[in-house]
Protein backbone atom coordinates (compact mmCIF):
# COMPACT_ATOMS: atom_id res chain seq x y z
CA UNK A 1 0.00 0.00 0.00
CA UNK A 2 1.58 3.63 -1.15
CA UNK A 3 1.57 5.69 1.66
CA UNK A 4 2.79 8.98 1.13
CA UNK A 5 0.87 11.20 3.29
CA UNK A 6 2.14 11.67 7.31
CA UNK A 7 0.47 10.45 9.69
CA UNK A 8 -0.15 12.55 13.01
CA UNK A 9 -2.68 10.90 14.40
CA UNK A 10 -1.76 8.83 16.89
CA UNK A 11 -4.06 9.82 19.62
CA UNK A 12 -6.58 8.53 17.56
CA UNK A 13 -5.49 5.26 17.31
CA UNK A 14 -1.52 3.67 16.75
CA UNK A 15 -0.95 1.32 14.31
CA UNK A 16 0.34 -1.90 15.90
CA UNK A 17 4.17 -2.22 16.68
CA UNK A 18 4.76 -5.85 14.17
CA UNK A 19 6.51 -7.45 17.17
CA UNK A 20 2.90 -6.69 18.91
CA UNK A 21 1.43 -8.62 15.45
CA UNK A 22 4.13 -11.46 15.75
CA UNK A 23 3.34 -11.63 19.21
CA UNK A 24 -0.88 -12.29 18.42
CA UNK A 25 -0.48 -15.00 15.76
CA UNK A 26 0.26 -17.81 17.26
CA UNK A 27 -3.22 -17.26 19.29
CA UNK A 28 -5.15 -17.37 16.26
CA UNK A 29 -4.08 -21.03 14.70
CA UNK A 30 -1.59 -22.75 17.30
CA UNK A 31 -2.85 -21.98 21.01
CA UNK A 32 -6.53 -21.65 19.72
CA UNK A 33 -7.77 -23.25 22.99
CA UNK A 34 -10.26 -21.38 25.09
CA UNK A 35 -8.66 -20.29 28.57
CA UNK A 36 -12.28 -21.10 30.28
CA UNK A 37 -11.44 -24.79 29.56
CA UNK A 38 -8.38 -26.03 32.33
CA UNK A 39 -9.60 -29.65 31.62
CA UNK A 40 -7.42 -30.05 27.82
CA UNK A 41 -3.89 -28.75 27.19
CA UNK A 42 -5.18 -26.24 24.57
CA UNK A 43 -7.59 -24.72 26.69
CA UNK A 44 -4.97 -24.62 30.00
CA UNK A 45 -2.15 -23.24 27.26
CA UNK A 46 -4.70 -20.61 26.35
CA UNK A 47 -5.13 -19.50 29.98
CA UNK A 48 -1.30 -19.44 30.76
CA UNK A 49 -0.75 -17.10 28.59
CA UNK A 50 -3.69 -14.58 29.10
CA UNK A 51 -1.94 -14.42 33.03
CA UNK A 52 1.49 -13.90 31.28
CA UNK A 53 -0.05 -10.69 29.89
CA UNK A 54 -1.75 -10.33 32.61
CA UNK A 55 1.24 -9.57 34.42
CA UNK A 56 2.81 -7.64 31.32
CA UNK A 57 -0.29 -4.78 31.88
CA UNK A 58 0.05 -4.57 35.65
CA UNK A 59 3.66 -4.35 35.45
CA UNK A 60 3.40 -1.47 33.06
CA UNK A 61 1.08 0.72 35.58
CA UNK A 62 2.60 -0.74 38.67
CA UNK A 63 -0.34 -3.26 39.81
CA UNK A 64 -0.47 -6.34 40.67
CA UNK A 65 -2.15 -9.05 38.03
CA UNK A 66 -5.01 -9.90 39.99
CA UNK A 67 -5.90 -6.30 39.64
CA UNK A 68 -6.07 -6.26 35.90
CA UNK A 69 -9.99 -7.03 34.17
CA UNK A 70 -9.44 -7.79 30.32
CA UNK A 71 -12.46 -5.54 28.69
CA UNK A 72 -12.67 -4.69 24.98
CA UNK A 73 -11.44 -1.29 25.29
CA UNK A 74 -11.21 1.88 27.70
CA UNK A 75 -14.97 2.61 27.01
CA UNK A 76 -15.71 -0.71 27.86
CA UNK A 77 -13.63 -0.19 30.82
CA UNK A 78 -14.85 3.46 31.83
CA UNK A 79 -18.22 2.29 31.14
CA UNK A 80 -18.01 -0.82 33.90
CA UNK A 81 -15.77 1.10 36.32
CA UNK A 82 -18.50 3.81 36.08
CA UNK A 83 -21.74 2.40 35.94
CA UNK A 84 -20.50 -0.81 38.08
CA UNK A 85 -19.27 1.61 41.40
CA UNK A 86 -22.56 2.99 41.35
CA UNK A 87 -24.45 -0.07 41.33
CA UNK A 88 -22.56 -1.72 44.43
CA UNK A 89 -21.88 1.54 46.65
CA UNK A 90 -22.11 0.23 49.57
CA UNK A 91 -23.93 3.33 51.06
CA UNK A 92 -26.64 3.99 48.90
CA UNK A 93 -27.07 7.76 50.64
CA UNK A 94 -23.56 8.97 48.61
CA UNK A 95 -25.13 9.13 45.15
CA UNK A 96 -22.51 12.37 43.66
CA UNK A 97 -20.21 11.76 41.50
CA UNK A 98 -17.62 14.15 40.77
CA UNK A 99 -16.12 14.62 36.98
CA UNK A 100 -14.11 16.84 35.24
CA UNK A 101 -15.72 19.00 32.25
CA UNK A 102 -12.57 17.87 29.94
CA UNK A 103 -13.56 13.97 30.00
CA UNK A 104 -13.83 11.44 27.17
CA UNK A 105 -17.24 10.98 26.06
CA UNK A 106 -17.03 7.67 27.75
CA UNK A 107 -16.81 8.83 30.95
CA UNK A 108 -19.23 11.45 30.29
CA UNK A 109 -22.19 9.92 29.12
CA UNK A 110 -22.26 7.08 31.60
CA UNK A 111 -22.59 9.78 34.21
CA UNK A 112 -25.20 11.60 32.49
CA UNK A 113 -27.05 8.08 32.75
CA UNK A 114 -26.23 7.76 35.74
CA UNK A 115 -27.94 11.49 36.69
CA UNK A 116 -31.01 10.44 34.66
CA UNK A 117 -31.47 7.49 37.20
CA UNK A 118 -31.60 10.35 39.77
CA UNK A 119 -27.11 10.80 40.98
CA UNK A 120 -26.33 13.62 41.56
CA UNK A 121 -23.10 14.61 38.73
CA UNK A 122 -20.55 17.48 39.70
CA UNK A 123 -18.44 18.61 36.48
CA UNK A 124 -15.80 20.21 37.56
CA UNK A 125 -14.21 23.11 35.36
CA UNK A 126 -10.40 23.46 34.52
CA UNK A 127 -8.20 26.16 33.93
CA UNK A 128 -6.99 27.90 30.37
CA UNK A 129 -4.62 25.06 30.09
CA UNK A 130 -7.22 22.26 30.96
CA UNK A 131 -5.91 21.45 34.04
CA UNK A 132 -8.96 20.41 36.53
CA UNK A 133 -8.73 23.21 39.35
CA UNK A 134 -8.11 21.75 42.96
CA UNK A 135 -9.91 24.32 44.41
CA UNK A 136 -13.27 23.07 42.41
CA UNK A 137 -12.15 19.83 43.41
CA UNK A 138 -12.28 20.86 47.37
CA UNK A 139 -15.29 22.30 47.61
CA UNK A 140 -17.29 19.34 45.08
CA UNK A 141 -15.65 16.49 46.80
CA UNK A 142 -17.93 15.67 50.62
CA UNK A 143 -18.70 12.80 52.24
CA UNK A 144 -21.59 12.51 49.89
CA UNK A 145 -19.64 11.64 46.98
CA UNK A 146 -19.02 7.88 46.24
CA UNK A 147 -17.16 8.14 42.81
CA UNK A 148 -14.35 10.56 41.68
CA UNK A 149 -13.59 9.90 37.63
CA UNK A 150 -10.94 12.01 36.76
CA UNK A 151 -8.76 11.25 33.15
CA UNK A 152 -5.00 11.19 33.37
CA UNK A 153 -4.00 13.48 30.66
CA UNK A 154 -6.36 14.99 27.93
CA UNK A 155 -6.77 13.10 24.84
CA UNK A 156 -7.11 16.32 22.39
CA UNK A 157 -4.76 18.82 24.23
CA UNK A 158 -2.32 16.38 26.05
CA UNK A 159 -2.74 18.52 29.64
CA UNK A 160 -1.82 15.86 32.68
CA UNK A 161 -3.96 16.20 35.49
CA UNK A 162 -3.45 15.93 39.06
CA UNK A 163 -4.55 12.60 39.51
CA UNK A 164 -3.04 12.13 42.76
CA UNK A 165 -4.38 15.17 44.59
CA UNK A 166 -7.57 14.54 43.55
CA UNK A 167 -7.42 11.16 45.10
CA UNK A 168 -6.08 12.28 47.68
CA UNK A 169 -8.78 14.76 48.63
CA UNK A 170 -10.99 12.08 47.53
CA UNK A 171 -10.15 9.15 50.33
CA UNK A 172 -10.19 11.89 52.43
CA UNK A 173 -13.86 11.89 52.44
CA UNK A 174 -14.64 7.80 52.02
CA UNK A 175 -14.93 8.27 47.88
CA UNK A 176 -13.46 5.91 45.19
CA UNK A 177 -11.37 7.44 42.25
CA UNK A 178 -11.66 6.11 38.87
CA UNK A 179 -8.89 7.48 36.53
CA UNK A 180 -9.37 7.25 32.55
CA UNK A 181 -5.96 6.37 31.71
CA UNK A 182 -6.30 5.78 28.23
CA UNK A 183 -4.34 8.76 26.80
CA UNK A 184 -1.43 8.13 29.68
CA UNK A 185 -0.49 4.68 30.15
CA UNK A 186 2.02 3.75 27.48
CA UNK A 187 2.91 7.75 26.66
CA UNK A 188 4.30 8.87 30.32
CA UNK A 189 5.33 6.76 33.19
CA UNK A 190 1.72 5.80 35.29
CA UNK A 191 1.93 4.50 38.82
CA UNK A 192 -1.61 3.46 39.99
CA UNK A 193 0.00 2.85 43.75
CA UNK A 194 1.47 5.82 43.24
CA UNK A 195 -1.62 7.83 41.92
CA UNK A 196 -3.41 6.58 44.60
CA UNK A 197 -6.73 5.23 42.40
CA UNK A 198 -8.76 2.67 42.73
CA UNK A 199 -9.96 1.97 39.29
CA UNK A 200 -8.01 2.98 36.06
CA UNK A 201 -8.88 2.18 32.58
CA UNK A 202 -6.42 1.61 29.55
CA UNK A 203 -6.59 0.94 25.88
CA UNK A 204 -4.63 -1.11 23.46
CA UNK A 205 -4.80 0.84 20.44
CA UNK A 206 -3.16 3.80 21.98
CA UNK A 207 -0.52 2.17 22.21
CA UNK A 208 0.85 0.13 19.68
CA UNK A 209 -1.70 -2.75 20.59
CA UNK A 210 -4.74 -4.44 18.91
CA UNK A 211 -8.15 -2.54 18.74
CA UNK A 212 -10.89 -3.79 20.26
CA UNK A 213 -8.89 -5.02 23.93
CA UNK A 214 -8.35 -3.04 26.67
CA UNK A 215 -7.75 -3.33 30.56
CA UNK A 216 -9.85 -1.86 33.99
CA UNK A 217 -7.25 -2.06 36.95
CA UNK A 218 -9.73 -2.64 40.36
CA UNK A 219 -7.54 -2.07 42.90
CA UNK A 220 -7.34 -4.40 46.10
CA UNK A 221 -8.61 -8.10 46.80
CA UNK A 222 -9.63 -9.76 43.77
CA UNK A 223 -12.13 -11.59 45.60
CA UNK A 224 -14.15 -8.44 47.25
CA UNK A 225 -15.65 -7.23 43.90
CA UNK A 226 -16.85 -3.63 44.45
CA UNK A 227 -18.22 -3.69 40.97
CA UNK A 228 -21.96 -4.37 39.22
CA UNK A 229 -20.69 -6.40 36.25
CA UNK A 230 -22.14 -4.30 32.77
CA UNK A 231 -22.53 -7.80 31.32
CA UNK A 232 -23.92 -10.93 32.64
CA UNK A 233 -22.77 -14.75 31.56
CA UNK A 234 -20.19 -17.07 32.67
CA UNK A 235 -17.79 -16.23 35.41
CA UNK A 236 -14.62 -14.67 33.14
CA UNK A 237 -12.75 -12.38 34.66
CA UNK A 238 -14.13 -12.77 37.87
CA UNK A 239 -17.56 -12.18 36.53
CA UNK A 240 -16.64 -8.68 36.18
CA UNK A 241 -16.69 -8.69 32.38
CA UNK A 242 -18.12 -12.29 31.34
CA UNK A 243 -17.45 -13.60 27.80
CA UNK A 244 -14.69 -15.55 26.09
CA UNK A 245 -11.50 -14.32 26.53
CA UNK A 246 -9.74 -12.47 22.99
CA UNK A 247 -6.83 -14.34 23.45
CA UNK A 248 -4.97 -12.97 20.69
CA UNK A 249 -5.82 -9.34 21.35
CA UNK A 250 -5.10 -10.43 25.33
CA UNK A 251 -1.62 -11.14 23.67
CA UNK A 252 -1.06 -8.30 21.81
CA UNK A 253 -1.69 -6.17 24.87
CA UNK A 254 0.54 -7.65 26.92
CA UNK A 255 2.95 -7.66 24.30
CA UNK A 256 2.37 -3.55 23.46
CA UNK A 257 2.79 -3.19 27.29
CA UNK A 258 5.72 -4.70 27.78
CA UNK A 259 7.91 -3.19 24.87
CA UNK A 260 6.33 -0.26 26.31
CA UNK A 261 7.74 -0.79 30.10
CA UNK A 262 11.22 -1.45 28.27
CA UNK A 263 11.20 1.81 25.88
CA UNK A 264 8.73 4.45 27.74
CA UNK A 265 11.54 6.98 29.21
CA UNK A 266 13.51 6.85 25.98
CA UNK A 267 10.39 6.44 24.19
CA UNK A 268 8.45 9.88 25.78
CA UNK A 269 11.88 11.76 25.28
CA UNK A 270 11.88 11.17 21.76
CA UNK A 271 8.36 11.78 21.03
CA UNK A 272 8.83 15.03 22.89
CA UNK A 273 11.46 16.67 20.88
CA UNK A 274 9.63 15.40 17.74
CA UNK A 275 6.56 17.39 19.07
CA UNK A 276 8.52 20.27 19.42
CA UNK A 277 10.56 20.47 16.65
CA UNK A 278 6.73 20.50 14.84
CA UNK A 279 5.55 23.35 17.21
CA UNK A 280 8.48 25.28 16.45
CA UNK A 281 8.69 24.91 12.66
CA UNK A 282 5.49 26.38 12.71
CA UNK A 283 5.83 28.87 14.89
CA UNK A 284 8.48 30.40 13.35
CA UNK A 285 7.05 29.98 9.67
CA UNK A 286 3.35 31.49 11.53
CA UNK A 287 3.96 33.12 14.44
CA UNK A 288 0.55 33.84 14.92
CA UNK A 289 -0.74 30.31 15.40
CA UNK A 290 -1.59 29.51 19.27
CA UNK A 291 -0.57 26.37 21.04
CA UNK A 292 -3.27 25.21 23.41
CA UNK A 293 -2.64 23.07 26.81
CA UNK A 294 -0.01 23.05 29.94
CA UNK A 295 3.18 23.77 28.76
CA UNK A 296 4.69 21.76 31.27
CA UNK A 297 1.99 19.53 32.48
CA UNK A 298 1.90 17.80 29.22
CA UNK A 299 2.21 14.57 27.14
CA UNK A 300 5.11 14.42 25.44
CA UNK A 301 3.29 13.63 22.15
CA UNK A 302 0.17 15.89 21.88
CA UNK A 303 0.00 19.49 20.33
CA UNK A 304 -3.21 21.49 20.13
CA UNK A 305 -2.58 24.12 17.71
CA UNK A 306 -5.02 26.86 16.45
CA UNK A 307 -4.87 28.45 13.55
CA UNK A 308 -5.94 32.23 13.14
CA UNK A 309 -8.97 32.93 10.30
CA UNK A 310 -8.89 29.16 8.93
CA UNK A 311 -11.20 26.37 10.02
CA UNK A 312 -9.67 23.37 11.18
CA UNK A 313 -11.87 21.36 8.56
CA UNK A 314 -10.26 23.86 5.64
CA UNK A 315 -7.17 23.19 6.84
CA UNK A 316 -6.83 19.52 6.83
CA UNK A 317 -8.77 19.26 3.48
CA UNK A 318 -6.17 21.54 2.40
CA UNK A 319 -3.70 19.58 3.44
CA UNK A 320 -4.43 15.60 2.21
CA UNK A 321 -0.47 15.00 3.01
CA UNK A 322 -0.62 15.27 6.65
CA UNK A 323 -3.28 13.59 8.89
CA UNK A 324 -4.35 15.25 11.77
CA UNK A 325 -7.21 15.56 14.14
CA UNK A 326 -9.30 18.04 14.98
CA UNK A 327 -10.95 17.40 18.22
CA UNK A 328 -11.45 14.03 19.20
CA UNK A 329 -11.89 11.46 16.58
CA UNK A 330 -15.22 10.37 18.23
CA UNK A 331 -16.86 12.92 18.17
CA UNK A 332 -15.18 14.69 14.85
CA UNK A 333 -18.99 13.85 13.34
CA UNK A 334 -20.72 16.27 15.66
CA UNK A 335 -20.89 19.85 14.50
CA UNK A 336 -20.46 21.30 17.77
CA UNK A 337 -17.49 22.30 18.96
CA UNK A 338 -14.83 20.20 20.63
CA UNK A 339 -16.52 20.65 24.25
CA UNK A 340 -12.16 20.24 25.95
CA UNK A 341 -11.45 23.30 24.33
CA UNK A 342 -14.80 25.15 24.87
CA UNK A 343 -14.06 24.02 28.46
CA UNK A 344 -10.54 25.55 28.31
CA UNK A 345 -12.42 28.97 27.64
CA UNK A 346 -11.37 29.17 24.10
CA UNK A 347 -14.54 30.42 21.80
CA UNK A 348 -16.37 28.70 19.64
CA UNK A 349 -14.42 29.88 16.34
CA UNK A 350 -11.12 29.55 17.60
CA UNK A 351 -12.54 25.84 18.81
CA UNK A 352 -13.29 25.15 15.07
CA UNK A 353 -9.89 26.47 13.96
CA UNK A 354 -7.86 24.18 16.35
CA UNK A 355 -6.18 21.13 15.16
CA UNK A 356 -4.39 18.13 16.94
CA UNK A 357 -1.00 17.07 15.92
CA UNK A 358 -0.36 13.52 17.94
CA UNK A 359 3.52 12.19 16.93
CA UNK A 360 4.39 8.39 18.00
CA UNK A 361 6.74 5.62 17.82
CA UNK A 362 7.16 5.81 14.18
CA UNK A 363 7.08 9.43 13.26
CA UNK A 364 10.30 10.20 12.16
CA UNK A 365 12.30 14.12 11.62
CA UNK A 366 12.04 13.85 7.81
CA UNK A 367 8.09 13.12 8.16
CA UNK A 368 8.04 16.40 10.64
CA UNK A 369 9.87 18.64 8.07
CA UNK A 370 7.38 17.17 5.44
CA UNK A 371 4.25 17.95 7.75
CA UNK A 372 5.33 21.46 9.05
CA UNK A 373 6.14 22.60 5.42
CA UNK A 374 2.47 21.36 4.03
CA UNK A 375 0.51 22.39 6.80
CA UNK A 376 2.13 25.87 6.69
CA UNK A 377 1.85 26.11 2.41
CA UNK A 378 -1.74 24.95 3.10
CA UNK A 379 -2.92 27.60 5.47
CA UNK A 380 -1.04 30.63 3.37
CA UNK A 381 -3.06 29.03 0.30
CA UNK A 382 -6.48 29.70 2.11
CA UNK A 383 -5.49 33.40 3.07
N1 LIG B 1 -10.66 7.78 26.91
C1 LIG B 1 -9.83 8.58 26.24
C2 LIG B 1 -9.14 9.71 26.95
C3 LIG B 1 -9.62 8.37 24.87
O1 LIG B 1 -8.81 9.18 24.19
C4 LIG B 1 -10.27 7.30 24.22
C5 LIG B 1 -10.09 7.03 22.75
N2 LIG B 1 -10.37 8.13 21.92
C6 LIG B 1 -11.13 6.49 24.97
C7 LIG B 1 -11.28 6.76 26.32
C8 LIG B 1 -11.87 5.33 24.36
O2 LIG B 1 -10.98 4.28 24.15
P1 LIG B 1 -11.40 3.00 23.27
O3 LIG B 1 -11.24 3.42 21.85
O4 LIG B 1 -10.42 1.95 23.67
O5 LIG B 1 -12.78 2.62 23.62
Amino acid sequence: MKQAAVYLDYNATTPCDSRVLEAMLPFFREIYGNPANGLHLQGRLAAEHVEVAREKVAALIGARPAEIVFTAGATESNNLAILGIAGRRPNPARNRIVTSAVEHKSVLAPCEKLQEEGFEVIILPVDNNGRVRLDSAEKAIDDRTFLVSVQGANNEVGTIQPVAEIAEIAHQFGALVHCDAAQTVGKIAVNVTEWGVDFASLSGHKLYGPKGIGALYVRGDPDLVRLEPVFVGGGQERGLRPGTLNVPAIAGLGEACDISSAQLIEESARLASLRDLFESRLLHELPDVRINGSLNQRLPNTSSITFPEVDADALLLNCPEVMLGTGAACTSRAISPSHVLEAMGLGREDAFRTVRASVGRFTTIEQIEIAASAVTNAYRSLL
